[in-house]
């Protein structure tokens, strides 16, 4: 049964974006912005990140980086001394041929693994340039741009989507790759930063998949959502519908952060 709420149709938010990130923010933040990898190294990372925890995606990295040293020298290894690396991110044999198909892909395009080049695209053809790459989605080069380049990208995983259906910032049909764009276009570029990082925060925290704590929720004045799930709310957690949206509960990239 899902646990998600948007059911039969829009629920018209009574927050702002601003403000829900304004609030957010000061229950979480403050948040540092330190760009956390170098982008080929993010772009490894986000594949190895994808339908599997941050622990277990940071592990695997971390015993890439620890057996091959350098990203090129991970272009030019065999696929099986690959996967061997990565089995902590678990899927290794699906991860490691696209690690190296990736890899190989950019190295061919731009004759270099440096992807600082980005930065000076507009954002579109940055993300554009992104996600003809096998396995990078709207998500993996949000997180790219965003993490790594300092730019404007919305980035959106399995708890941010989550938080946007339950405040109404998005409808009950939007996917979550469409909610990338809708949600972009929702936030100003200062503020994409922040966004990400509050609502997931909150996601992680306080709205949660199965029992949303909405009593100590700081958006709950604002949720269309909060009266639903304050009646369902008894010992076993808060139920939703039994036509209950099941996109909501499709498995989607888990987010990663070092
Ligand atoms: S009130 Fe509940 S459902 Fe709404 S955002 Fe807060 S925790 Fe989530």
């Amino acid at each position: 049964m899902s646990s998600d709420h948007q059911v039969t149709g829009r629920l018209e938010p009574d927050i702002s974006v601003s403000d829900a990130i304004r609030l957010m923010s000061s229950r979480y933040g403050p948040f540092d912005r330190k760009p956390r990898l170098e982008p080929a190294h993010e772009v490894v990372l986000t594949i190895l990140s994808q339908h599997t925890s941050d622990a277990n995606s940071s592990r695997a990295f971390r015993r890439l980086m620890d057996r091959f040293g350098t990203l090129e020298a991970v272009a030019s290894a065999e696929v099986a001394q690959i996967e061997e690396a990565i089995i902590p991110g678990g899927l290794a044999k699906i991860k490691a041929p696209r690690i190296r198909q990736v890899l190989n892909l950019v190295l061919e395009h731009n004759g270099t693994l440096d992807l600082s080049f980005l930065r000076e695209m507009p954002l579109d053809e940055a993300k554009a340039w992104l996600r003809k790459l096998p396995g990078i989605g709207p998500k993996s080069a949000g997180i790219i741009l965003c993490f790594s380049l300092g730019m404007p990208a919305m980035a959106i995983d399995t708890h941010i989507y989550r938080v946007c259906r339950r405040l109404g910032l998005i409808g009950p049909k939007v996917t979550a790759d469409k909610a990338h764009d809708i949600m972009e276009a929702s936030v100003i570029p200062e503020q994409v930063f922040k966004f990400h990082v509050s609502f997931i925060s909150h996601g992680r925290q306080v709205c949660k998949a199965q029992r949303p704590r909405c009593a100590e929720c700081v958006v709950a004045e604002g949720c269309p959502s909060r009266g639903y799930f304050m009646a369902h709310e008894d010992a076993s957690g808060p139920e939703a519908p039994a036509l209950a949206d099941r996109r909501a509960n499709t498995p989607v990239q888990l987010p990663h952060s070092l």
